[in-house]
């Protein structure tokens, strides 16, 4: 049995980054740039109006007071799409926000700072030469390095390729990850019960939501029974998969078949069983395909193990292969309220916990049932505490280290 730290290293040394595809704008959010994202053009491409009111020359409104205004005539208007015009000594451009700066205007000046009366507009107060221009390339050059490869698609940056005229952009392939739901008692959603011992699935579900979350191509393969010729025949179908999730049949019981039918159907090659870690303890691991860039993860049946070792094992990988560099969970540190006991400090374990953000710091609030059949925990849960390996209690109020897989308890702590 190895230790969680050495289990995750194993599994990260073992993931490869997949290959390119062109996506269309509207298909990146969330992928990871695969090239380096130049400016076509210079932003602002010419001088233009930071505000609505008047193009004027400098000279011209030096010195005026509210009792000895600048009197100009207006001869000309510069709107944002608009063409290029021209001011003369004397004279002012209506412009707005956006207009181009006309030929011989140096200044713009506000709207609330005038008043126009005929054809003349009255300015009752002298600006800096320059006021209100947003300059050629205030933004960006031509040419300039706008967006690094690697980065992980925002709404901002899709919104610079588009800008930068990038219909279609290189990210990183997401990767498509079979889910194969094995047990003699599991029923599909919709199945009809028949028997007290059936169980309704909840791992398939939960973790093809998952993997979507982080950013992966779910697909469902199956259920199988607990029996050599299904499990074959099931896991025969992960072939067109980057990465093979299972649920359940991992353990050491006589029914516990993944493990060998894997390796006999698949050639996965296991690089661990077994973690010293609460729950998910009997996870397996390996790799597989002709280069070995194909992953194993044998997840243990019960639900919150499996949600757990998703978590903290399945999504990194998912995201090392979509070309993330940052692939972990963020770790914060919270008071723990109410404290946390256990009789055996052996393993890492994780504990379901809801997380506040208080004035004075972030606050855990562990789940009465921590048992790892326990889903409900999970309803309310936007963490795991980690109770290390050699801790058998932290009191209330200490620290405890929190994987965080959910911040929205972090929503609507902005007060403006
Ligand atoms: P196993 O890992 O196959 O020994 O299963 C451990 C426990 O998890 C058993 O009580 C199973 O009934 C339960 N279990 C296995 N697979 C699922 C699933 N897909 N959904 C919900 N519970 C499951
Ligand atoms: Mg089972």
């Amino acid at each position: 049995m190895i230790a969680f730290e050495e289990a995750l290293k194993i599994i990260l040394e073992n993931t490869k980054t997949l290959g390119l595809e062109k996506v269309f704008l509207n298909q990146a959010l969330g992928m990871v740039l695969a090239e380096d994202i130049y400016a076509d053009r210079d932003n602002p491409p010419a001088d233009n109006s930071g505000m609505d009111g008047f193009a004027v020359r400098y000279e011209d409104i030096k010195g005026a007071t509210e009792e000895n205004p600048a009197v100009l005539e207006i001869i000309a208007e510069s709107r944002a799409g608009g063409e290029l015009v021209q001011v003369k000594p004397g004279t002012a451009a209506y412009i707005y926000t956006g207009g181009l700066i006309p030929e011989g205007a140096d200044t713009v000046v506000q709207k609330e700072l005038t008043k126009v009366e005929d054809n003349r507009v009255f300015i009752f107060q002298e600006l800096p030469e320059g006021s209100n221009i947003r300059p050629q390339g205030g933004d960006y050059r031509k040419g300039d390095l706008l967006i690094k490869a690697g980065k992980k698609l925002r709404p901002a940056e899709i919104g610079i390729l588009s800008s930068v005229n990038k219909p279609t952009v290189y990210v990183y392939q997401r990767p498509r990850v079979g889910i194969l739901t094995t047990g003699d008692e599991i029923l599909d959603v919709g199945e009809p019960v028949e028997k007290l011992s059936q169980i309704r699935t909840s791992n398939t579900y939960s973790l093809y939501s998952q993997v979507l979350e982080a950013g992966g191509e779910p697909v469902i393969l199956g259920f199988s029974k607990d029996n050599p010729e299904d499990t074959e025949k099931k896991l025969s179908y992960a072939r067109s998969c980057d990465i093979l999730l299972t649920t359940g049949g991992v353990s050491v019981g006589e029914y516990d078949l993944v493990k060998d039918f894997v390796v006999k159907v698949l050639g996965v090659d296991i690089l661990f069983w077994k973690v010293k870690q609460k729950p998910g303890k009997p996870v397996a691991f390996g790799v597989w395909g002709q280069d070995r860039e194909k992953l194993f993860f044998g997840i243990p049946g019960n639900p919150v193990a499996a949600m757990v070792v998703f978590e903290n094992m399945v999504k990194p990988a998912i995201r090392k292969m979509s070309g993330e560099e940052k692939v972990l969970n963020p770790v914060i540190s919270a008071k723990l309220k109410g404290g946390y006991r256990r009789k055996k400090g052996e393993r890492l374990e994780f504990i379901r916990v809801a997380l506040e953000l208080t004035d004075d710091g972030f606050v855990a609030t562990p789940f009465g049932k921590q048992g790892s059949n326990i889903l409900t925990g999970m309803v309310f849960a936007h963490g795991f505490g980690m109770v290390e390996v050699g801790v058998t209690e932290i009191k209330e109020g200490e620290k405890i280290k929190v994987v965080v897989f959910d911040k929205s308890f972090m929503d609507g702590t902005f007060d403006g």
